[in-house]
């Protein structure tokens, strides 16, 4: 008998378009929502998309009010919540948080915290993926400890390098090394960023892949064992090691080749049985072979574009099987693999109040003037996207996702294109010129972008 328990009031431990997000799904399960904010973010829009909404981290900084566990779960407690979301970053992939959850005896909407503890950190992970025989990227699966073993390690590996942040994310921690004389420093410049960001700074060593693709490869699973994937997404665009647009399905992949990635996928998710969304992440190199490189056990940026090509909305999936509902239910209404069809193709353009001439510096001000996109085709997920707001120097630089949805990968373009047109906001600086020069460029067109990209083309930023 599989138990259910309808969720009444779910509380969701992040802020801006994530929140909200998250609070539409649950507004549209008859689930009352509970929102925590910082000092900073008093008027922030996301909180009065809530139907309460609580201060929290009196007295910590803006970031560390959204890492207060402590008096997350006391609240949580005290109003009667019986779930909460921690939508991604902050501390949705903290451990420590879902099993306080767990003991609490309120539900984590995301894998088990002993599922995050096996595939959370870079190095465990693709340990795992090794032993259920997923291709990863050559190097030393441990961390290094010592400067005389960063040069052993490297030197095995063979240059150019990668370095990384085991409990990497966001693109921080990670550092390319051409030739030894540079190791050194850059391993002492990455250790002191992850620990600063992380907390952690185990740092390892990957051979590092010339202008790869990423691709990565949306999963769900319920709390049976069952686990389907949800196809895959390009996320080739990134600057800093970061994504800037998004769309899928991917144009270079044959049927064999995405089956490929896609089973490989699954082996991962099924070897810890694997529940809730979850991505599992991919490079693939210029002979076309992938290699699996991490797994992020929650709710990605990108998600809507999946969304949009399989009809299936990933967050009430997650809410539903975390009520205890199995993939196959009328609720979340998966019947099995096949049953999962993409069709068209959706193209996601992350608007930040970034300074794409000046190195992507996040501006900050009042939005003097806003005016969104609307029309056939266009999704957005925004934040704080008005006239009148204020864009803070706290959190990220992300203002509105615009997600385009056309029958084909040209009438998505040019969809996404005519909905960046449409957008206009004035009194901070934005990214939108610069999406605009991206879905413009004919490599884009040809759906042929890889991770080098926006290097190889600075006039990209003008
Ligand atoms: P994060 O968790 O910080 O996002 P990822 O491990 O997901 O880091 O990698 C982010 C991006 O960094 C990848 O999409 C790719 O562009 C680049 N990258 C990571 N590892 C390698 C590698 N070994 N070789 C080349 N590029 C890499």
């Amino acid at each position: 008998m599989k138990e259910i328990k309808k969720f009444k009031r779910v509380l969701v431990a992040n802020r801006g378009e994530i929140a909200i997000r998250i609070f539409r799904a649950c507004q549209e399960l008859g689930i009352r929502t509970v929102a925590i904010y910082s000092e900073e973010d008093k008027n922030s829009l996301f909180r009065t998309k809530a139907d309460e909404s609580y201060q929290i981290g009196k007295g910590k900084t803006p970031v560390g009010a959204y890492l207060a566990i402590d008096e997350i779960i006391d609240l949580a407690r005290s109003k009667g919540v019986d779930a909460i979301h921690p939508g991604y970053g902050f501390l949705s992939e903290n451990e420590e948080f879902a099993a306080a959850c767990e003991d609490a005896g309120i539900e984590f909407i995301g894998p088990t915290h002993e599922m995050m503890d096996s595939l959370g950190d870079k190095i465990k992970s693709k340990i795992v993926a090794a032993s259920v025989g997923v291709p990863t990227i050559p190097g030393v699966e441990k961390a290094i400890e010592t400067e005389k073993e960063a040069l052993e390690f490297a030197q095995k590996c063979g240059y150019p390098i990668m370095l990384k942040a085991a409990a990497g994310g966001g693109g921080r921690g990670m550092r390319i090394v051409r030739s030894e004389e540079d190791l050194i420093p850059e391993y002492r410049s990455a250790k002191s960023e992850a620990k600063k960001a992380f907390g952690i700074d185990d740092i390892f060593i990957e051979k590092y892949l010339e202008a790869p693709k990423h691709i990565e490869v949306q999963v769900l699973g319920d709390k049976y064992g069952n686990v389907v994937h949800l196809c895959e997404r390009d996320c080739s665009i990134q600057r800093r090691h970061q994504k800037v647009v998004e769309f899928t399905p991917s144009l270079c992949l044959t049927e064999e080749k995405r089956n490929a990635i896609c089973e490989d996928a699954l082996k991962i998710a099924r070897s810890v049985n694997y529940r809730s969304a979850g991505t599992v992440e991919f490079l693939l190199d210029k002979h076309g072979n992938h290699y699996f490189i991490e797994m992020n056990p929650r709710i990605q940026v990108e998600h809507t574009v999946t969304e949009m090509v399989t009809g299936i909305d990933i967050v009430q999936s997650q809410i539903y099987v975390a009520e205890g509902y199995p993939l196959d239910s009328k609720e979340v209404g998966i019947r099995s693999q096949k049953d999962i069809q993409m069709t068209g193709y959706a193209i996601q353009c992350r608007i930040t109040t970034e300074d794409p001439a000046n190195g992507f510096a996040p501006d900050t001000g009042t939005i003097e003037l806003y005016r969104s996109a609307s029309g056939y085709g266009i999704r957005l997920d925004g934040g704080n996207g008005f006239t009148g707001s204020v864009v803070s120097p706290y959190y990220d630089s992300l203002l509105v996702k615009s997600t385009a949805y056309a029958r084909t990968f040209e009438g998505a373009t040019q969809k996404a294109i005519r909905a960046l047109r449409e957008t206009e906001i004035k009194g901070v600086k934005t990214n939108v010129g610069f999406l605009l020069n991206v879905l413009n460029h004919p490599t884009f067109r040809a759906g042929e972008c890889d991770t080098g990209f926006i290097e190889a083309n600075p006039e990209l930023l003008n």
